[in-house]
């Protein structure tokens, strides 16, 4: 119930209805009886300095942050995280000593199932990750601190891609960092340990499409992980056709679970939230229980 004291907590994005954050952290503020509310705000680019300033004297306590504002916000925040620095890209920001706080937790999302499920020696790791956007930058962080042997990114603008490289500047997240095109794939995936779809081939409604043909898929290793950062649907092509050749299949739900826990234990200063209910309100909105 909203009282006088409803903290607010809240995603800005445009559009962000679509956004399942909302759900998730609602449910995780109601099984831990908080007296929070966590409600999605549509902020138009040009509104996000007014919007951030009215969050301040509204007294917001935090906020998660999704496209098209995880870059622009970095100069209206007086601290940034190393790793959100690195990345170039604010996911989650929190209110401490008057002051906003960003930081990004989807490179701890994205780890999460790997370092969980698979906990293995990944220095051997050659990891190809297919698309040079948002994610993909979080991905390759990801990589950089399992610490994978090459990372190599597979994109189709030969000048985004090398822009992409050079963003990176001399980050040592990028000392194994390599960028290709995508008729070089055919010549990488006998090399992937684990292959990473960052694009959004396979996305809902284009339900039927993958960033792979099925012959391309069955020449990866054996023992590979095929890791698709979709959600919706569940499984994707790609990942149907990686359980086909006998790969590994990660789903991009759990990322999405992790980076939301991150987040939420900054905002409540808490060692734990309720993981289990995070995830389950997802599962059962997406379907995935029935
Ligand atoms: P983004 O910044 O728009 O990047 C998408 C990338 O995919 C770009 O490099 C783009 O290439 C490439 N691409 C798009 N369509 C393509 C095509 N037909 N062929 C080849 N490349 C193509 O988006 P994003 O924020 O990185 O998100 C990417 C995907 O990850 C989305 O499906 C999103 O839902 C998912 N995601 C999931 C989570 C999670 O928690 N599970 C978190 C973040 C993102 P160009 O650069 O050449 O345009």
């Amino acid at each position: 119930m909203i009282t006088g004291k409803t903290k607010l907590l809240g995603v800005i994005g445009y559009p962000v209805e679509h956004s399942l954050s909302p759900l998730m952290h609602n449910a995780a503020i109601a099984h831990l009886g908080l007296n929070y509310v966590y409600v999605p705000f549509p902020i138009e680019p040009q509104n996000l300095d007014t919007a951030i300033q009215g969050f301040a004297s509204v007294g917001v306590v935090g906020f998660s942050v999704t496209i098209p504002h995880k870059q622009t916000i970095l100069p209206l925040l007086s601290e940034i995280s190393p790793i959100a620095k690195a990345i170039g890209a604010v996911n989650t920001v929190s209110r401490k000593d008057n002051q906003w706080i960003g930081t990004n937790t989807d490179v701890e999302g994205f780890l999460a199932p790997l370092q969980t499920t698979y906990n293995q020696d990944w220095s051997q790791t050659v990891a190809v990750i297919l698309g040079n956007g948002g994610a993909a930058r979080a991905v390759v962080a990801g990589c950089a601190e399992l610490g994978c042997a090459k990372i190599l990114v597979i994109g189709r603008n030969p000048q985004k891609l090398e822009e992409f490289r050079n963003s990176w500047g001399n980050s040592h997240l990028a000392k194994n960092l390599h960028v290709h095109t995508w008729d070089a794939l055919p010549k990488l995936i006998p090399q992937a340990n684990l292959l990473v779809n960052t694009t959004p081939i396979g996305m809902y409604p284009k339900v039927e499409e993958s960033p792979l043909s099925a012959e391309e898929m069955a020449n990866l290793p054996p023992q590979a992980i095929a890791y698709d950062l979709i959600y919706t649907p569940n499984p994707t092509k790609f990942l149907q056709q990686a359980q086909q050749v006998g790969v590994i299949a990660i789903d991009g739900l759990e990322m999405l679970v992790q980076q939301g826990v991150a987040a939420l234990k900054i905002w409540l200063q808490r060692d734990t939230v309720p993981v289990d209910v995070m995830r389950q309100a997802l599962r059962q909105h997406l379907g995935l229980d029935e």
